[in-house]
């Protein structure tokens, strides 16, 4: 096989042992690489039902099919466990160049199971795998821990999948760290911490494989070409952080806990602001020529040297989502997130939750004690202060405050609201417990259905559907009977680039537009260079559909219902008052109807369940005998 090894290394963390795995041709071609490939692995590795903290959840990795070619943007990899945050299939994607170490090594796929008695690190060196004791390390940031461990081998080539001090202390929305950047959505993180596993890292000394280099060469040459061109041109400039100012335009900025869409401050938390005043570099993740990654820098003040790559979903979330119109207070709140080890949308989220509670007179300033601060603090919208101090109590779990908030606004409020006998889950802004993207979901109906349909949670990178509503190639505002295609389209196409996997940043790059007929024979041609397959636009099109599938099996496998299809209740009930998109709601009737479009597209029966006879279609018979009705 060009392109794989065929290979898959298990590594069993309570028994200190290692298994090689073959797999045949036709499972590559099937579930190809990435969230998909990684999925397959949870399928067919986990315990079905099992607690996501246990060592009956492994943590499955499944690189990219072009890690460590010369094709743009293609070093990344996909993270896979059952999700500690949502219950259901916690896929992520990260690029990093840990991708080139885990191809370099010839492993197509790693299977960590099991649970360690002691903290460790597991070096994957070509085909030797060692443990190695991780005490000396814990409580470090990830960067410190990435450092450390490459000064112990002092050797570059060495990359490192690593948790901060959240992954540590099991918070469910922590993430996992790799040469800056991160697998950061449903809490792997604690999925990590839970086997006691610090961190995973590669060195590989081989070469990679293709069928056809020179085509594959002059291929990815011109893509490279057209990435330095108009098509990226934003995203080289301001990165995703010129959606502020756009998404405020339009009145979709989630603004103090997603009360409002529009926030009066936007200006000063705005792309064009950090790139102002703020701007220290562009940064790029592995193989990209791009570079979209802008890295905001604190000079001065009480934030001094804070500095992170900044995204817009970092920024709406630790910013106008907490009333917060102080760049310098986002930056530090960013950078703790990163260096401690957090998914900065999750925490940024679940944080204006607390917010709320606090400005309701639900919680005080004595519910904000901890060691850190014996105080406690104000933590009314707008303070950024006290979003940054509980950014630092949320990693530790300081406090009643930060243990309450480390696992997320679902728990969060389902405590509270038992304790207290309050009804604050009508403010957690999540979907299966996953907290909410950075884009009002009220004023775009195709999106609310993508998001609330979505397999892990609210997610807007695995849908995609807020495409057709802010292009204007539908109304945004309300509910028609395309909306069920588009979803399904949208997130299949999302599926795609999270397969290859390929940033989707690319997506202008083939023809100049970023549709499937631009894309998929370009894809094609670069799939079979690497591979020597034959693929067509309509293979290309089915890694989209499958990847989907096997996610969406898991989730049923998992005791998934059509009742976990929701949105959160302020969605549902609560207008927005001020800008473009004020007094819109997604009423239970209009989601039915959209959820009943969706399921229809799919081909899946009125409760959401899949057909035998769809997953045999797609080359899934033994899901198809699992799950299929
Ligand atoms: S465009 Fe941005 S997100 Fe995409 S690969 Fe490049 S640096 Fe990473």
């Amino acid at each position: 096989m060009h392109g794989y090894s065929g290979k898959i290394l298990h590594i069993d963390l309570s028994e200190r042992k290692s298994w090689l795995e073959s797999k045949p041709e036709k499972w590559y071609q099937t579930y190809i690489g990435g969230v998909s490939m990684a999925t397959r692995l949870c399928w067919e590795n986990i315990t079905p039902g099992c607690d996501p903290l246990s060592a009956e959840n492994p943590i499955c990795l499944a690189n990219g099919i072009f890690a460590g070619t010369p094709v743009p943007v293609g070093g990344k990899f996909g993270l896979a466990s059952k999700s500690p945050l949502t219950g259901f299939i916690g896929d992520s994607l990260s690029g990093s160049w840990f991708s080139t170490s885990f191809k370099r090594a010839e492993w197509d796929g790693i299977v960590i199971h099991g649970a360690s008695e002691d903290w460790v690190t597991v070096f994957v060196d070509d085909d030797m795998v060692e443990f190695r004791d991780a005490s000396h390390l814990l409580g470090l940031g990830t960067t410190e821990t990435e450092s450390a461990i490459r000064d112990e081998f002092g050797d570059d080539q060495v990359r490192t999948a690593c948790i901060g001090p959240a992954g540590e202390n099991l918070g469910r929305i922590s993430n996992v760290s790799n040469d800056g950047r991160k697998a950061g959505r449903t809490g792997h993180g604690a999925v990590w911490g839970s086997k006691k596993l610090k961190g995973l890292s590669m060195r590989g000394t081989h070469g990679v494989e293709v069928a056809d280099s020179e085509e594959l060469l002059r291929l990815s040459l011109d893509i490279l070409e057209a990435a330095q061109g108009p098509h990226t041109q934003k995203y080289r400039i301001l990165g995703t952080t010129s959606n502020v100012l756009n998404m405020n335009k339009l009145g979709l900025l989630p603004t103090k806990n997603y009360q409002e869409g529009v926030f009066e401050d936007a200006e000063l938390i705005s792309g064009e602001y950090l790139h102002e005043h703020y701007k220290a570099k562009t940064i790029a993740c592995a193989q990209c020529p791009i570079a979209c990654e802008q890295v905001g820098w604190v000079k001065e003040g009480p934030y001094a040297e804070a500095m992170s790559h900044i995204e817009y979903e970092s920024l709406f979330a630790l910013s106008s989502n907490c009333g917060v119109n102080d760049m310098e207070a986002a930056i530090k709140a960013i950078t703790n997130c990163n260096e401690l080890g957090m998914d900065t949308m999750s925490t940024g989220v679940t944080i204006s939750w607390a917010m709320e509670c606090y400005e309701r007179g639900i919680f005080t300033k004595e519910d904000f004690e901890c060691e850190r601060y014996p105080e406690g603090f104000e933590a009314n919208f707008g303070s950024g202060m006290a979003m940054v101090k509980l950014t630092e109590m949320i990693a530790h779990r300081d406090g009643y405050m930060g243990d309450l908030l480390a696992d997320g606004t679902q728990r969060a409020s389902t405590l509270l609201d038992e304790e207290r006998d309050m009804e604050s889950y009508k403010w957690a802004m999540n979907i299966k417990g996953l907290e909410t993207p950075g884009y009002d979901a009220r004023a775009l109906k195709t999106f609310a259905l993508g998001l609330s349909v979505g397999t892990r949670g609210g997610c807007h990178n695995r849908t995609a559907a807020y495409d057709p509503d802010i292009k204007g190639q539908v109304d945004r505002f309300s509910v028609d009977e395309t909306r069920g295609k588009l979803a399904k389209g949208t997130e299949e196409y999302a599926a795609v680039y999270d397969t290859l996997p390929l940033c989707k940043f690319i997506r202008r790059c083939f023809t100049g537009k970023a549709d499937r007929e631009g894309a998929w024979p370009a894809i094609a041609k670069l799939i079979n260079a690497t591979t020597g397959w034959d693929f067509d636009y309509d293979d290309v099109d089915l890694i989209g559909e499958r990847a989907h599938t096997i996610k969406k099996a898991f989730n049923i496998r998992e005791g998934w219902t059509r009742d976990d299809d929701k949105l959160p209740y302020r969605w549902k009930h609560e207008e927005m008052t001020k800008g473009p998109s004020a007094e819109s709601v997604v009423t239970d009737e209009e989601l039915e109807y959209l959820k009943d479009l969706y399921y229809e597209a799919k081909g899946w029966t009125p409760d959401g369940l899949i057909p035998k006879e769809k997953l045999v279609e797609l080359g899934m018979e033994d899901v198809a005998e699992d799950i299929g009705v």
